[in-house]
């Protein structure tokens, strides 16, 4: 059997964008993930299926498994063939046991690569804008450890060494000893109105970070709840942070946000609201599935050439057609020379990822809309044209374009079926229920009855936030009050641009 390796991997601080591209490109190659808590359990979405991971850092109440059974667990796997990846947090031999680790694998002759992250110091200090070294103020950096062995809880640092320093001081794992580590700073010298920042949770949505001084940042942080994981950064440096918060600052920064559209479609609003600051909970309503008869779309097929028009209703049925057309060819021009009509910007996007232009999309992104500006604008009496779609109601299109105004003939495709999912297990649902959330965005009607239908799943813990109703459009704000939802705010235009800038607008101002 051939040997496998260890890849001993910086996660980085927490935001999965900070990793390096070798770290993904091995996630996404491994066997085998061994991960412990500051690494981002989201990392993990990008392995392969069916790879085994291996969770070895605290859970709430227990204790983590002990170095010696993780150091040979990555030797059992990596002697069996295996690819192993070793995901820690911040970088791997900065106060990460990588050290440790590595020394077991060459005892054992265990070939190894080591790949360096972002520490914490450095994130931590980015995301609040502090400088850890300036021509002015501070010309050393230096990282210390609150307590070097985190089972122990025993200092054996003598802080007061550090009292002199004009530099700047990165104290990680720090805050269960800062009483003591201040005091001593103080009796090697440090002057009390040194500053003092800390940063819990740095890089994340969570982020929360409080400033003092020597003198002061103890009651400053108890003011302020902060917690672990945090970094402790001290030196003038910390007074001369930027004066824009650009992570902390951002317009939803702190909000969780609950975004109701089938998994595959989420992506998009979901990364609007992230880039202005937001935490979002995708909830997964309706599962889209292929579904489709193998032997209709053979003939479609076949028949390709026949059509004149090709209508598309949704970016799944365009993903799901060009999926199927290219299991059956290899050559684009198999499709032949017909005109492309899709409804919506969106699906629009979607065709032209295949370098094919959309002939028609009409103004309004709906059907009706669609089948009318075709009649119009093109006449379709005789004409043939291919409808593809999910299992959900297309029926007002083909009739409307059949009828005695259109005359057109028109063969439907169908390929998906959207259902109901069931989010009795779904991790994000679980938080929804736990935390709640700060806003739900419905981008239509029909998310609004999944939102309604799934309510038992849904049921919010008695502390939990309890978020306001944003609607997309008319359309869907009409559908939330049927049901008997208040409608907090509504999009002026039905774009997701316009839907996240009336949501930063709603929740920076609500009694507005
Ligand atoms: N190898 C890691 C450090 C592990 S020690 C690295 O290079 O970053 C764990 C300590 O790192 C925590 O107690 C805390 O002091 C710091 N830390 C890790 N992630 C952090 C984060 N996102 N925000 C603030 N501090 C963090």
């Amino acid at each position: 059997m051939s040997q496998g390796k260890v890849f001993l991997i910086g996660a980085g601080p927490g935001d999965p964008g900070l990793i390096t591209v070798r770290a993904r490109e091995l996630i996404e190659r491994a066997d085998v993930i061994v991960y412990d808590y500051l690494a981002n359990p989201q990392l993990l979405d990008w392995a392969g299926e069916g790879v085994e991971k291996l969770y070895v850092g605290k859970r709430s109440g227990m204790h983590s498994i002990p170095q010696d059974e993780i150091e040979e667990l990555l030797v059992d796997r990596a002697g069996k063939g295996l690819n192993v990846v070793r995901l820690k947090g911040g970088d791997p031999f900065v106060f990460g046991r990588g050290g440790e680790e590595v020394s077991e694998l060459q005892v054992d002759k265990i070939p190894f690569e080591i790949v360096p992250g972002v520490t914490a110091a450095l994130a931590a200090a980015a995301y609040v804008g502090i400088p850890l070294s300036h021509r002015e103020y501070s010309s050393s950096i230096t990282f210390l450890t609150g307590h070097e062995n985190p089972e122990k809880q025993t200092l054996s640092i003598d802080f007061s060494r550090y009292g002199k320093t004009e530099g700047t001081l990165c104290l990680y794992m720090g805050l269960g000893q800062l009483p003591r580590i201040l005091k001593e700073l103080k009796e090697g010298g440090m002057p009390g109105g040194r500053p003092v920042g800390i940063i819990q949770w740095a890089t994340l949505n969570r982020q929360k970070s409080v400033y003092g001084t020597v003198d002061t940042i103890l009651s400053e942080m108890e003011a302020a709840r902060i917690g672990t994981p945090a970094m402790i950064i001290i030196g003038e440096v910390v007074a001369h942070r930027t004066r824009t918060e650009w992570f902390e600052g951002r317009p939803l920064f702190g909000k969780r946000i609950v975004v109701t559209r089938a998994r595959e479609q989420a992506g998009q609003l979901s990364k609007l609201l992230t880039d202005q600051g937001a935490e979002v909970l995708e909830l997964p309503f309706i599962s889209v599935q292929a579904h489709f008869d193998e032997k209709l779309v053979t003939e479609v097929f076949a028949g390709i050439a026949v059509y004149e028009w090709i209508i598309f209703t949704s970016t799944n049925g365009v993903k799901q057609f060009f999926d199927l057309f290219y299991r059956a060819y290899d050559d684009i021009r198999c499709l032949g020379p017909m005109r492309i009509a899709a409804v919506g910007a969106a699906t629009a996007r979607e065709i032209e990822k295949h370098k094919l232009k959309v002939d028609l999309i009409p103004k309004q992104a709906n059907a009706d809309a669609l089948a009318e500006e075709l009649i119009e604008n093109e006449g379709v009496e005789s004409v043939q044209i291919l409808v593809v779609t999910g299992n959900q109601n297309r029926q007002s299109l083909v009739q409307r374009l059949e009828s005695d105004e259109g005359r057109a003939i028109v063969d439907t495709l169908p390929l998906y079926k959207t259902a109901k999912t069931d989010l009795t297990k779904d991790p994000s649902a679980e938080r929804f229920r736990i935390e709640g959330a700060d806003a739900v965005l419905f981008t239509s009607a029909s998310t609004v009855k999944s939102f309604v239908d799934q309510h038992a799943a849904l049921k919010l813990a008695p502390d939990a936030r309890h978020p306001v109703f944003g609607s997309i459009g008319p359309l869907t704000s009409k559908t939330l009050k049927d049901l008997k939802l208040p409608v907090a705010f509504e999009s002026p235009e039905a774009s997701l641009h316009h839907f996240v800038v009336e949501t930063i607008s709603y929740l920076s101002n609500p009694s507005k």
